[in-house]
């Protein structure tokens, strides 16, 4: 399917709804009884569907940020994760879930796994709507995966290109000819 208006379409809007409707059945249910959940959201891709999700969590969970950079000022990732924004509350004793956009190489959310990991919460787990597991560099668990996707730049829901693109409701694929009509400078992998 294509928009004449925007990038290709990869992952419709309506196959993304029904994915999260999945995933916060799923959690509801894994995390039912086991006192409140903590949603970590990485900023800034995740924050539309840490949104959508938390709305639809039937079991009580507090929402948390935390943000990282690995891009640098390139679209390839050097592997270096930088945090930038820590989370508010401590985690300790916690069930925390990490809510991630998207994982490319894995080394962001890797990185994001030690981090919290020593903090010493309850469980860690992982959630990410979006895997391009071609590009793996190293092997990180996703306990709730939404779709592989191939080796290309996506957009929407979230995701940008130079800060553009993330209110689209569909995950579409940035063509270069597209790319080309901005600036050519993405962002930095936040
Ligand atoms: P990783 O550390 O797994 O290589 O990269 C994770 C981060 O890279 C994601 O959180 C996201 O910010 C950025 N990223 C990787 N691939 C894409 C993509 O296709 N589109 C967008 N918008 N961001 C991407």
């Amino acid at each position: 399917m294509n928009n004449n208006e925007g990038p290709e379409v990869l992952i419709a809007e309506e196959d993304i709804r029904k994915r999260v409707a999945a995933f916060a059945d799923q959690i509801s249910r894994d995390y039912a009884g086991k006192g409140k959940l903590v949603l970590v959201g990485v900023l800034k891709g995740a924050f539309i569907l840490l949104a959508d999700l938390s709305r639809r969590l039937t079991i009580p969970h507090r929402v948390e940020f935390i943000a990282v950079s690995s891009y640098g000022k390139s679209s390839v990732s050097t592997g270096a994760v930088r945090l930038i924004m820590d989370l508010r509350e401590d985690i300790d004793n916690k069930h925390v879930l990490i809510v991630e956009d998207i994982v490319d190489t894995g080394h962001t959310l890797h990185y994001l796994l030690s981090l919290l990991k020593a903090r010493s919460p309850a469980s860690l787990r992982t959630c990410a709507l979006v895997r391009k597991s071609e590009r793996a560099q190293i092997d990180v668990s996703i306990d709730y995966l939404g779709f592989d996707v191939p080796d290309v730049w996506v957009v929407g829901y979230g995701l940008d290109y130079a800060e553009q693109y993330r209110t689209l409701p569909y995950i579409g694929i940035l063509h270069p000819r597209e790319e080309a009509k901005h600036t050519p400078t993405p962002g930095d992998g936040c």
